[in-house]
């Protein structure tokens, strides 16, 4: 119940809709309590972050809140198995995306919450760049405010997925937000999990 608390909190610091100048190539940051921030570098052509990932204590924001208007394409960030398709309270419609195991035998998954609809459907296989949904305000917890809630769950040294910062592992490197180009990205091998940016670039 506190996670819901504090995450409806965090929802609310944003109201409205972002100004034009503001909606591209902006940056949240990520708070003075959060230990381990992420130099984020973002494209001028991105639709802007406008929360970041938190992992304290009391404080949780497991994903990044990306801002577009409702409709807006919500893209797989890596190739994968859509291994979850639904709607719930909280969150809305929300997919979620198994990828291959790496070289070190690692499966990763992400998820993408709030979408006004689902277009992808348990069993597809997606590539990168295929669209899965588009962007929205279902489920309480986005807080009537249009974004997608990102999130990465890693499976590092342990059985057990953990949410981790997806700003560590796009294309182009950490922090380096990268936007999906079907003649760069869409033959990029799986052996390292790499993401591209979950909403298109204008
Ligand atoms: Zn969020």
């Amino acid at each position: 119940m506190m996670r819901i608390a504090i995450l409806l909190a965090g929802a609310m610091t944003v109201t409205g809709c972002l100004s034009e100048e503001k909606a591209f190539g902006k940056s949240a940051g990520y708070g003075r309590s959060y230990h381990s921030p992420v130099h984020v570098h973002i494209p001028q052509n991105a639709p802007s972050i406008t929360q970041q990932f938190r992992k304290v204590e009391d404080n949780e924001h497991y994903g990044l809140d990306v801002h577009a208007p409702i409709g807006t394409p919500v893209i797989a960030a890596a190739g994968g198995e859509v291994i979850k398709s639904f709607w719930g309270p909280a969150y809305g419609n929300q997919i979620e995306i198994l990828h291959p195991a790496d070289s070190s035998g690692k499966t990763s998954r992400t998820r993408y919450v709030h979408l006004e609809k689902r277009i992808a459907e348990v069993g597809d296989q997606v590539a990168r760049g295929t669209q899965i949904g588009t962007l929205g305000i279902t489920g309480f917890l986005s807080s009537g405010f249009p974004h997608l809630h990102f999130e990465t769950l890693y499976r590092g040294t342990s059985i057990i997925h953990s949410a981790e910062d997806p700003n560590l592992f796009w294309v182009n490197g950490e922090g380096k937000v990268t936007c999906f180009d079907q003649r760069r990205h869409a033959d990029l091998s799986s052996e390292n999990f790499v993401l591209t940016y979950p909403v298109p670039c204008k």
